[in-house]
């Protein structure tokens, strides 16, 4: 197998604490994921987004898309998102 194919087959979990979560939607804007999303298709739904502000809460929507990059971590003002890889 080669480290391509190695490297394909990470998955991460997205943890959301939804007691620090103010649901300010910075995670679902900064993710990049969710930005080629936005530019590809015009628009972002439960179809095609990674985490998503539904309902005025922040839910994890197509979690197998995230790459693990870690951007929403800083971005969040209360420090609520934690992606840890899955074994
Ligand atoms: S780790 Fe990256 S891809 Fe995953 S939800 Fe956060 S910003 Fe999006
Ligand atoms: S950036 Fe943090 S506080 Fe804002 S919606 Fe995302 S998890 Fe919640």
């Amino acid at each position: 197998m080669s480290v391509t194919q190695v490297e394909a087959q990470k998955s991460y979990q997205i943890k959301i604490n939804y007691h620090k979560c103010v649901a300010c939607g910075d995670c679902v804007t900064s993710c990049p994921v969710n930005l080629d999303q936005r530019r590809l298709k015009g628009f972002l739904d439960e179809s095609n987004a990674v985490i998503l502000i539904k309902n005025s809460n922040v839910r994890v929507i197509n979690e197998n898309s995230c790459t693990g990059c870690g951007t929403c971590i800083p971005v969040c003002p209360v420090k609520a998102i934690d992606i840890v890889m899955r074994p």
